[in-house]
């Protein structure tokens, strides 16, 4: 009996020390995640995989573990993977959604397909810090928006309506979202849009005020100086933007909080290749939280022509190859590079989980994981 207890004694403290590892021992943790095929069993294969539903893309996770708190023990800012998904219909991996959280405040970066799905199973499946109290809907404010492609956006009616309906009583509060040009006009037409469902809900018998039931959208425009600018700064956070490059949208960007406790800088790249603002945003940074597409495999990948040429060329116009990553390490000089967004596309055969992840270490990138939702850093 006693020796059981202390063989739990034990493993608990093994448990202990193992939440304990310094940010080194994470990353070397999490590159050396053991690669596994195939976790979709029991889940459909399909002869077929050139449809939007069946790919890999689509499959349940991108590595084979839960989420995991990997931030430093002694900084209290934190950050939230809240949806690392890609614009493949994954129902395991939440759209784009990421929130700082400083002083028990988020402040959140961009809105995926199923964000407040995202916000709950964060909370379900990571109990590191208090997330309860943190996600309170009186808390659900800002929004930072990276740039306005619908797999950025989609989640903005959830942000907007759903704390209202399941809240409002607890005090809602209305909503701000910074993004680029045209941001104020999306915001406009999401209000105008679920007029009828915000009246209703108002004057039915449980929710009698607005407070909280529209958003405000806040153009961080025209931002085409590569330095970047302060956009938003409170007692928590300083926020600056800077320009990016992906596809042929006009602006995109990048924001780079500095966190007023503790000072970390934590940046969020978005979507988007090698660009100068890009490197600004990230130099001397903490973390950089960036998307990343397979180069080897680029021949799977269901969109950017047909010749591997046409593909290297449009596909490299939007997103970050394992060259641009090595690039963009090396000029800006960031520290410590988390990949969300990835786009990992091969046949079903051949098809590996981390084979991204590997490209960038096999390109030179140093420091770098993949993140899975509900992470913590
Ligand atoms: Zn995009
Ligand atoms: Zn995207």
């Amino acid at each position: 009996m006693i020796r059981s207890t202390l063989l739990t004694l034990a493993l608990v403290g093994l448990a202990a020390a193992a939440t304990a590892q310094t940010w080194e021992e994470n990353l070397a943790a999490g590159a050396a995640t053991t690669p596994q095929n195939h976790l979709n069993v029991p889940f459909n294969t399909f002869t077929n995989m050139r449809t939007v539903y069946s790919s890999p893309g689509n499959w349940p996770i991108f590595e084979n573990r839960g989420p995991i708190d990997r931030s430093p023990q002694d900084k209290p800012s934190k950050v939230l993977v809240m949806g690392s998904g890609d614009p493949n219909p994954n129902p395991y991996r939440h759209g784009p959604a990421l929130a700082v959280i400083v002083n028990d405040y988020p402040y959140f970066i961009d809105a995926g397909e199923g964000w407040w799905r995202a916000v709950s199973y964060s909370i379900q499946s990571q109990s590191a810090i208090d997330l309860i109290s943190i996600m309170g809907v009186q808390n659900l404010k800002y929004m930072f928006l990276t740039h306005l492609h619908e797999d950025h956006t989609v989640g903005l009616p959830s942000f907007i309506s759903n704390p209202f309906k399941f809240g409002q009583l607890l005090g809602g509060v209305d909503k701000k979202v910074y993004g680029p040009e045209g941001v104020d006009e999306m915001m406009a037409h999401i209000n105008a849009a679920w007029r009828i469902d915000r009246n209703e809900m108002a004057q039915g018998s449980t929710v009698q005020k607005f407070d909280g039931a529209t958003a405000v959208g806040i153009p961080v425009w025209p931002l085409t100086d590569v330095n970047g600018r302060k956009i938003y700064e409170d007692d928590n956070v300083l926020v600056e933007a800077f320009p990016t490059a992906h596809g042929f949208l006009e602006h995109s960007y990048a924001y780079r909080f500095t966190t007023k406790p503790d000072n970390r800088v934590l940046v969020f790249g978005g979507d988007g290749h090698y660009s100068e603002g890009l490197v600004n945003a990230a130099r001397d940074a903490d973390i950089l939280f960036v998307e990343g597409i397979t180069r080897r495999n680029i021949m799977s990948a269901p969109w950017g022509g047909q010749t591997l040429e046409e593909k290297l060329e449009i596909i490299g116009a939007y997103h970050m190859f394992p060259s641009d990553m090595k690039r963009l390490q090396d000029d800006s000089g960031v520290r410590n590079i988390v990949m969300v967004h990835v786009q990992n596309y091969n046949t079903p055969e051949d098809f590996d989980r981390l084979s991204v992840l590997q490209e960038m270490i096999d390109e030179g990138v140093t420091n770098i994981l993949q993140a899975a939702d509900g992470d913590i850093y």
